[in-house]
């Protein structure tokens, strides 16, 4: 318990689960005694559920953050429940804490159930802190010469770009020992332990640990790793899906394992070394900001059109009804579509929770176009499946691919798999290493098995139908289904 002279602050964790650059534990750190507490909602009443990927994330994400708080001896307690207010409110009268700090959240459920705690403490007397964490660039402060938000991804960025650099990242927390003798667990709920561990354990999960380390640790050494080899070439690379040239920050920057202003000044600093052997040319900088720009944007998006998770944002989409074929659906989700690229990219997704974004692109469009089935199917299977599943990034890049959302490809712009594969996996590398029973196929055929002759079939061991599927749907016959089907949405938004 708290001595009655120190102060003790209570800070709630979220999506923030770090020491380097957390700003509410820096400024907690410095008033004395410090309690942090995660809240897991597991009703998500009026909030998406977290999907399964990511819920073995978070159980190795707040293993890790527990670990390290517990070295300056501070708990972090876990708690379960949709009442965050109550939840609070008992910890902060349990500890004697007279203040509760916290980083800021976009997503319009976190944004106004914060705005409301943060009321009712207030009323209370009870001190609170709230910081800006998560995007570089808070969605109200970026607004058009009208006052609007914007709708257009490069008016949006180069109004961002005008304003003052994001600032410096924060130091870790300096910690105190005012905390001797805190650490005590008793107040978890054990239930949100067992609930996270039994996912933790099951086979996909399993199976997510060779390809991830979640926590801060597994980011600062991805963040070094991308700087040192990858961002040099970032540019020319960041779309070869083969070579692994692209940062992986993703998921650790959905659980706030690193913040995007960590991030945003490594590279700058890259960008400016006076090292010969790590400076990095300014258009490959320059194109992972953007990129880092992206999804500020998409956070923007949502955070201004709250209905982007339930409804196609140009009206006329509304209208579209398709009917779902099952037997497609599944075929693609199990990457059996026929098409290697798409099927490779559907396997890598169920076993390694991850896809690179060019191929998150070719396998959403071939669903939504190839296969004329909503967009929102494709989003639901991704989003329990991806580990860096995001409410944001996913609904805007969704309705980016299927032409109703606020910044869109228009329809026609329909993925060709096998050209995008032989464009983008010129040497069948990506294809082989996630579909082997097509790997002693040559290049020339890899990316189209049944267009092989019959003799290189058998030498590489293939019975199409059988050992590897034919293809699900005929690419020229989908493509004019798909722009008679849309060509009859009326133009409005
Ligand atoms: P890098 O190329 O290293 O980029 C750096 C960072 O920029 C990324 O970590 C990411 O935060 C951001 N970024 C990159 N591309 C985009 C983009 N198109 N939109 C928004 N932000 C971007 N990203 C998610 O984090 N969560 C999702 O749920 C998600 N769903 C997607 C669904 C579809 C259909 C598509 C096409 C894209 C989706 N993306 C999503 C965006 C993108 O594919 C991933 O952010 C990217 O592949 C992550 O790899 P990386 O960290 O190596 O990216």
């Amino acid at each position: 318990m708290s001595s009655s002279k120190i102060p003790c602050t209570l800070v709630w964790l979220r999506r923030d689960l770090r020491l380097i650059d957390n700003p509410a534990l820096f400024h907690a750190a410095k008033r004395g005694q410090l309690i942090t507490v995660y809240i897991f909602d597991e009703d998500c009443s009026g909030k998406r559920r977290t999907g399964q990927a990511c819920l073995w994330w978070l159980y190795h994400s707040l293993k890790s953050l527990r670990n390290q708080l517990s070295q300056w001896n501070i708990p972090l307690i876990v708690k379960s429940g949709k009442d965050a207010f109550t939840i609070l409110k008992k910890l902060l009268d349990r500890y004697n804490a007279d203040a509760i700090y916290w980083n800021r959240c976009y997503e319009p459920f976190e944004y106004n159930r914060d705005y409301s705690i943060e009321k009712r403490f207030v009323a209370r007397k009870i001190k609170v802190e709230t910081y800006q964490d998560r995007v570089l660039y808070e969605p109200w402060k970026v607004k058009n010469g009208k006052g609007q938000p914007f709708q257009l991804f490069p008016c949006y960025w180069n109004q961002c770009l005008s304003l003052p650099q994001p600032r410096k990242p924060y130091d870790k927390p300096k910690f105190t020992v005012h905390n001797q003798g805190c650490v005590e667990y008793k107040y978890d709920d054990a239930g949100v332990w067992q609930l996270l561990a039994s996912i933790a354990d099951n086979d996909t999960s399993t199976r997510l640990q060779d390809f991830w380390h979640p926590g801060e640790e597994g980011a600062i050494q991805k963040l070094k790793r991308f700087m040192k080899n990858s961002l040099k070439v970032y540019s020319e690379k960041r779309d070869c899906i083969w070579l692994d040239a692209t940062s992986n920050l993703s998921p650790y920057l959905h659980f706030g394992e690193i913040s995007p202003f960590t991030i945003w000044h490594t590279a700058c600093f890259m960008r400016h070394s006076t090292t010969r052997s790590i400076s990095v040319p300014l258009h490959c900088t320059k194109r992972y900001l953007t990129e880092l720009g992206w999804r500020e944007f998409t956070c923007h998006l949502l955070f201004h059109y709250p209905d982007l998770p339930e409804k196609s944002f140009k009206s006329n989409f509304h209208q579209l009804k398709l009917e779902i074929d099952e037997e497609k659906l599944h075929a693609w989700q199990n990457g059996s579509t026929g098409y290697p690229i798409v099927d490779a990219g559907m396997r890598q997704l169920s076993q390694a929770g991850f896809m690179p974004n060019r191929v998150r692109m070719i396998v959403a469009s071939f669903l939504i176009m190839h296969l004329l089935i909503p967009w929102q199917k494709g989003e639901e299977w991704f989003w329990n499946r991806l580990v860096d599943a995001d409410l944001a990034q996913s609904v805007c890049n969704w309705q980016w691919i299927a032409g109703c959302g606020p910044d869109v490809a228009p329809y026609f712009r329909m993925f060709n798999p096998v050209i995008q594969g032989e464009k983008f996996d010129a040497e069948g590398y990506y294809v082989r290493k996630w579909i082997p029973e097509i790997a002693k196929l040559p290049n020339s055929y890899v990316q189209k098995p049944w267009e092989a002759p019959p003799t290189m079939l058998k030498i590489a061991n293939i019975t199409l139908g059988k050992t590897y599927p034919r293809p699900i749907v005929e690419h020229k016959v989908a493509r004019e289904l798909a722009l008679a089907t849309y060509s009859q949405l009326k133009r409005k938004r």
